[in-house]
């Protein structure tokens, strides 16, 4: 029998029953015994899920009350002395070190204030893992054995599990060092780690595991020559250590080919690699494997939604049985399932013809098994032909296809994602109709999301008020927006944004080509999850979305509104896209809808646009080369499309967060004027990077996560650190990002602050 293994299984509860006690219990409304009942449960029906569909290996440790790399930080004593001084219970570090902690003394309890670590992308998937963070006095030992005990506690219910833990190559290359340790390099740290990876693991085989997963996921990314060694290093050293299990290494996410080098020929038993993401490492990874070596070949997408293509799966897992026979072949998900939602039978809303192309996680797990089955010979035909019509279902309907759709793609041209003329010819035909002056001032687009608005929604959504009722709370809302915004003298206004739920949410639901889910959230990072809209066919927009309003604060005012619209890559990065057409053709697809949408705007009057993207660079691919080139290629190419069908004198904006941004990205978008986040940025010389830019730039001012108000002497003092680098005849002055999350009475200090120090400049220039 070939083996079926799932990698991880989501750890948020079918119904976000992990949400709902981690929440309560960090406002005190249960304690610690509840927050952990809650977790074991949770652990249990996903373990006993998982048995009763078949699957034969089965994950354990894939559970965190908060990220299984924060997890590790604990396990390891990875953890700075700033966490430790307050003496927590370890289940209050590990929330400490996720998202800081500020408590007032009590009778019983110290005061604490402590900021959290650092959270970044977990690889290209829209999870946040919690930087481990190190310095010269960081002294790992095992504190506690979560994974003994969660593989135990499998145990008990009658499962056997395959402990995971991130192996320590990539835990030590995706940390960095603290801020009194700069010049520690963390891949240094890995002699003292590995005795503690070795004791662990003796520890699980003691309890029992005969084999343990360990992730080295850094192995689809460029790596730098001390790190590729670290490999050798660390293998050779844990399969010489005393009463270890058998390690599967396993890598996802991408192609490790550009790092088999460093993995070939270590001593470990199996090999797990990605093939729903690069089928195309088969045969070398195949002819790097040693005669005893096994492989696990990851074939359904623990990324996405859709149902796995049983014959396609099937033949692949053939053609490595082929090549290593039957003992030496594990059917697998791709990764972990936690990047899918949990149960598609929850979802009662959706379109019977839609729903039986998707498979959630518990679907998953059918079909993995299913997948092992039919390579072992099973009779399995009645799952295979249900398969394949619901495949073909897919295939042929008329909510997939759109020929209209097709053909406008097809016949994209130059033209059609260039603006009529270069930007110094926009800029004077701007500079005469709107007529601003030096450091204009703008906001981002959402003002503060107000208990009233999401009262008013949820009630329009109940059916408890009409339309025309909402529609004149909305009108109001924005009006109010509207005289704010004179009143402290902003130059560019917005409309605020109170008609939108999220903003990619609120424009799926008006396209044509997606589709939404009731249920179906997935793990952001610690209690945030979010539920992605699904790209289900061909992409156009059937009706205007967003001309109703801005129109609407258009004519209530006599200064310059901006219109306001989510890009095709942040639209397409935070949905599970298709995976039938390439992600090139979704955007593509995307920019000429919002084409339509950014010309019925100026041809209404709204004639300053802008095309949010704070999610272009988190689409890079995760190596340089052909791939990343090519995003960033269709990227600015898909924004172009949707803004080039404009007069010169309309003027385009755009606005980024989130990461790190390079100027050499965003120039192929052509936008009039960027704003980005930036108000975190010291180093003169990221800040001179942005003076090459060649059209005009609003370097965020302040942080709107915060609710802090910056004085205006210290608008003044950046705006002039800013300036000593970065030319004022560019210079926009504006936040962070929108103000959605803000209280009324921070965004009016703060805004007026900020307009009030532009003013103070401009008389100086
Ligand atoms: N226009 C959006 C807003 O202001 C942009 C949000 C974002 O960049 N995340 O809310
Ligand atoms: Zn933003």
């Amino acid at each position: 029998m070939v083996q079926s293994s799932v990698l991880g299984f989501p750890r948020i509860g079918a119904f976000r029953e992990l949400k709902k006690t981690t929440e309560a219990y960090w406002s005190g409304k249960v304690g610690k015994d509840e927050l952990f009942k809650v977790g074991k449960e949770i652990r249990e029906n996903n373990w006993k899920l998982q048995k009763a569909a078949g699957v034969d290996v089965i994950a354990s440790n894939d559970f965190s009350y908060y990220d299984q790399v924060l997890d590790l930080s604990l396990l390891f004593n990875a953890i700075p002395e700033r966490y430790t001084k307050y003496e927590l219970d370890p289940i209050d570090t590990l929330f400490a070190m996720g998202r800081g902690l500020q408590r007032k003394a009590t009778d019983s309890e110290k005061a604490v204030d402590v900021t959290a670590l650092e959270m970044v992308k977990w690889f290209d998937s829209n999870y946040h893992y919690v930087r481990p963070t190190f310095s010269h006095s960081t002294e790992f030992k095992l504190n506690g054995q979560k994974p003994v005990d969660e593989y135990l506690e499998a145990k008990k219910l009658g499962i056997e599990t395959r402990p995971v833990v991130v192996g320590p190559v990539s835990y030590l290359f995706l940390g960095k060092a603290d801020k009194d340790s700069l010049d520690l390099e963390p891949i240094s740290l890995l002699e003292k780690i590995l005795p503690v990876y070795a004791e662990l693991l003796a520890k699980l085989s003691a309890a029992g595991a005969t084999s343990v997963q360990i992730d080295e996921p850094i192995l689809v990314l460029d790596l730098p020559e001390k790190v590729q060694a670290a490999f050798k290093t660390a293998y050779e050293y844990l399969a010489n250590a005393k009463n270890i299990p058998k390690l599967v290494v396993a890598s996802y996410f991408g192609d490790v080919r550009p790092n088999l080098a460093s993995i070939k020929g270590l001593p470990v038993h199996c090999f797990h690699f990605d093939f729903v993401r690069a089928p195309e490492q088969f045969d070398e990874v195949v002819a790097a494997l040693t005669p005893e070596q096994v492989l696990s070949v990851g074939i359904i997408d623990g990324r996405n939604i859709w149902k796995a293509d049983f014959s396609e799966a099937v033949a692949f897992v053939e053609k490595a049985i082929a090549a290593l026979g039957k003992e030496r072949v594990i059917v697998a998900t791709s990764s972990s399932l936690l990047h899918t939602p949990v149960d598609l039978t929850n979802e009662k809303k959706l379109d019977s013809e839609i729903k039986n192309w998707f498979s959630f996680a518990t679907q998953k797990l059918d079909e993995v098994v299913v997948v092992a089955k039919a390579v072992s010979g099973e009779d399995v035909k009645e799952a295979l032909s249900v398969n394949a019509a619901a495949i073909k279902s897919r295939k042929e309907s008329a909510i997939t296809n759109d020929a209209a759709v097709q053909k406008k793609v097809e016949s994209i041209d130059e033209k059609l994602s260039s603006r009529a003329a270069a930007f110094p010819e926009r800029l004077a035909a701007q500079k005469e109709k709107f007529n601003l002056p030096l450091f204009p001032t703008t906001t981002i687009g959402s003002f503060p999301q107000t208990k009233d608005i999401r009262i008013n929604r949820n009630k329009f959504t109940k059916g408890e008020i009409t339309a025309e009722q909402y529609d004149t709370f909305i009108k109001s809302e924005i009006e109010k927006v509207v005289r704010f915004q004179e009143e402290i003298g902003l130059d560019v206004l917005v409309h605020g944004e109170p008609e939108r739920n999220d903003m990619v949410q609120y424009f799926g639901e008006q396209l044509k080509g997606f589709a939404f889910t009731t249920n179906g959230w997935v793990q952001s990072y610690g209690s945030r999850y979010v539920r992605p809209p699904v790209v289900v066919g061909d992409v156009s927009r059937p009706h205007a979305m967003s001309v109703k309003e801005s129109v609407y604060a258009q004519s209530i005012t006599k200064k310059a509104m901006k219109g306001m619209l989510t890009g095709p890559i942040t639209v397409l990065r935070w949905s599970f896209p298709r995976n039938d057409v390439s992600q090139k053709v979704q955007a593509l697809q995307l920019g000429l809808a919002l084409r339509d949408e950014v010309n019925d705007l100026e041809a209404a009057g709204v004639e300053v646009i802008q095309v949010d993207e704070p999610a272009i660079r988190e689409g890079l691919p995760l190596r340089s080369g052909q791939e990343r080139s090519d995003y960033l290629k269709y990227a600015a190419e898909s924004f172009r499309i949707a803004t080039s069908g404009v007069k010169n004198t309309t003027q385009i904006h755009s606005h980024f967060c989130y990461s790190d941004l390079d100027p050499n990205h965003i120039k192929a978008l052509d936008a009039d004027v960027v704003s980005i986040e930036f108000s975190k940025k010291d180093d003169p010389n990221y800040i001179q990077e942005f003076s090459n830019y060649p059209n005009h730039i609003g370097l965020g001012l302040f942080d709107i996560h915060s609710p802090r108000i910056p004085s205006k002497e210290e608008f003044i003092a950046r705006i002039g650190e800013i300036l000593k680098v970065y030319p004022a005849d560019k210079f926009w002055v504006n936040p962070d990002c929108g103000l959605k999350t803000r209280g009324w009475e921070e965004v009016r200090a703060s805004l007026t602050n900020m307009v009030e120090a532009a003013k103070t400049y401009r008389e100086k220039y």
